[in-house]
């Protein structure tokens, strides 16, 4: 990134709507704490988002926020992205790679937005049980259905 003074930078940021001046006075603190890698053949790990801490919920725990990286002409390959029930994050990338649905998912969670029935819940939460997810972090990188997780603080 070219050196920005702070003056400059603040007046950047103050131009900006607020939800996006504050995601991006998070990222520019230093904020980050992951970086997203999409591991296709198209992509080959090229970075596509970043995870940052955007503060706790009220059980103190705390709360990332998922920020596609921007290109400088604009444009973002990180479309989308979920909390996945055996809680990993899923992501989508513009070149197709998708993991927001875990394998514990399928079947009872569609890409129609619509949330499980009932009965696609308790399949899930049994499917969980029987077959734990299991995403190991290995030296700070967590790979979970062809996307790596890598911590970068
Ligand atoms: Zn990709």
């Amino acid at each position: 990134m070219p050196h920005v003074s702070d003056s400059a930078l603040h007046e950047m940021l103050a131009q900006l709507p607020d939800e996006q001046a504050r995601s991006l006075a998070n990222i520019v603190s230093g904020k980050i704490t992951h970086q997203v890698r999409c591991l296709s053949e198209t992509c080959q790990g090229e970075v596509v988002g970043y995870l940052y801490v955007d503060g706790t919920d009220s059980r103190g725990r705390i709360k990332y926020r998922v920020e596609p990286v921007v290109k400088p002409d604009g444009s973002i390959k990180l479309y989308a992205h979920r909390k996945r029930l055996d809680s990993q994050y899923g992501f989508e990338c513009s070149c197709g790679q998708d993991s927001r649905i875990a394998r514990h998912e399928a079947g009872a969670l569609k890409y129609d937005g619509k949330p499980p029935t009932r009965e696609g819940l308790e399949d899930i939460y049994a499917q969980l049980q029987k077959n734990p997810a299991d995403y190991p972090e290995i030296n700070g990188i967590r790979e979970v259905d062809g996307f790596q997780i890598e911590r970068v603080t």
